[in-house]
């Protein structure tokens, strides 16, 4: 009997994963007992980090666009298709337009996706750079914008890349330097929780940073409504805040199947935080931001919880135990500056400690971006 397993979800998690066991299954692969199947409803494969520098002018969003037919390996069989239903108990999905697949494993690496319309007049009036179209839409606003308050709202967490919002900031900051502007232009920076950032070590790293650049914070600030004609963004605290460029990072959720199948809220999969195993299921495993782990919302998390499953997976189709576990492994490079980073390592046992940025961290930084082709091959 040949086991079919099927990985959904085509993005950083699920063709790291898809490649890691066409290799590591080759031999059973190739007796046919075992078949791989890579679904995911786009064409290309889109690597997010990118857009953080689109606004900027520093890279174009192609840049993070590869068709995945060259990026997985040919021992994978690839489809295109939209999955509309999972059903776990008949082991099953349904195809925006194909065929039904059924599946023996299922891996879930279906990722985040914005849901602006949860906050009104958010979307009529906020940019944000976590989408393609909104990172250009942003660049043609921030490259002509000279004067006046950009106000940046990280709306709800969780969200992809915690160290995000800060990048942007510090980013725009030392842009705007760069080119003599910084005088005119204010900066705020507005965070759900009573600090910068979720996590308290990077919170208690980043603050002095943002004060002594003069970058404005909210903490405590979920902002409630936009009023694109006032130009204003209300507060459930009852703060209100002008700006002239609102840039958002806007809320979360996973995808409907997920909550549908009663694997989790918001589109989000309850899993075993070490075995990556959904909670409501049997041979469902979750990886990337859907997997309700309580790591970070991050490529590197994905990458290595990829590895996890494959030894897991394998281990199964083998017939042995499976002992592979996730330890919460995360590793950013967090940009401080237009030519500065800083880098974090920490799993669920031992917390970040950011390094002393510097120009090193920010060139590692960009050479792990162009190494990431090679990463989601599964070759680094
Ligand atoms: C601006 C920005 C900067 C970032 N910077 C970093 C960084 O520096 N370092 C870092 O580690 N992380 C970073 N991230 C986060 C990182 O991109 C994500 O955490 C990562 O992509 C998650 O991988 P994933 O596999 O879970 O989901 P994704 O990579 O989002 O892939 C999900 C895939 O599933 C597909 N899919 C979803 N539903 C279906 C369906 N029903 N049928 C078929 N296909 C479906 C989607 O089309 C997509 O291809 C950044 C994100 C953003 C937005």
């Amino acid at each position: 009997m040949t086991d079919h397993v099927v990985v959904l979800g085509g993005g950083t998690g699920g063709s790291v994963l898809a490649n890691d066991l066409a290799d590591r299954l080759a031999p059973e692969l190739d007796a046919g007992d075992v078949r791989v199947t890579l679904v995911n409803d786009d064409p290309d494969h889109v690597y997010k980090p990118v857009w953080l520098y689109v606004p900027f002018g520093e890279r174009e969003p192609a840049d993070g666009r590869r068709p995945l037919a060259e990026l997985v390996d040919d021992a994978v069989d690839l489809r295109i298709d939209r999955v509309t239903r999972l059903d776990t108990n008949a082991r099953r999905l349904e195809m925006r337009d194909g065929a039904p697949i059924e599946y023996d494993y299922l891996v879930l690496a279906t990722g985040s996706t914005l849901a602006p319309d949860e906050v009104p007049g958010l979307a009529e009036a906020g940019h944000d750079y976590y989408s393609e179209s909104g990172a250009e839409a942003l660049r043609d606003e921030l490259l002509s914008f000279t004067e006046g308050r950009l106000v940046l709202s990280v709306v709800g967490t969780p969200h992809m890349c915690p160290a995000a919002p800060l990048e942007f900031v510090f980013m725009a900051d030392d842009w705007f330097r760069e080119r003599g502007l910084r005088d005119e232009v204010d900066i705020t920076y507005t965070y759900p929780v009573q600090r910068v950032h979720g996590n308290e070590h990077i919170a208690e790293w980043a603050r002095p940073i943002m004060d002594d650049r003069d970058i404005d914070v909210e903490t405590f600030f979920n902002a409630e409504s936009v009023d694109p004609d006032a130009r204003t963004v209300t507060s459930m605290e009852g703060g209100e805040l002008d700006y002239d460029l609102l840039v958002t990072i806007p809320p979360h959720r996973g995808v409907d199947l997920v909550e549908e199948a009663g694997l989790g809220d918001q589109g989000w999969v309850d899993v075993d935080q070490h075995t990556l195993e959904a909670e409501a299921a049997d041979r469902v495993y979750a990886i990337g931001d859907t997997a309700e782990t309580g790591a970070p919302n991050a490529g590197s998390v994905a990458h290595y919880q990829a590895g996890v499953v494959s030894r897991r997976l394998a281990s199964e189709v083998r017939g042995r135990p499976a002992t592979a576990t996730y330890d919460g492994k995360t590793l950013c490079f967090l940009e401080t500056g237009m030519s500065e980073a800083s880098f974090v390592a920490f799993d669920y046992e031992n917390p970040p400690s950011p390094a002393p940025p510097s120009e090193k961290l920010h060139w590692a930084k960009l050479a792990y971006n162009e190494s990431y082709w090679l990463t989601a091959r599964g070759l680094l």
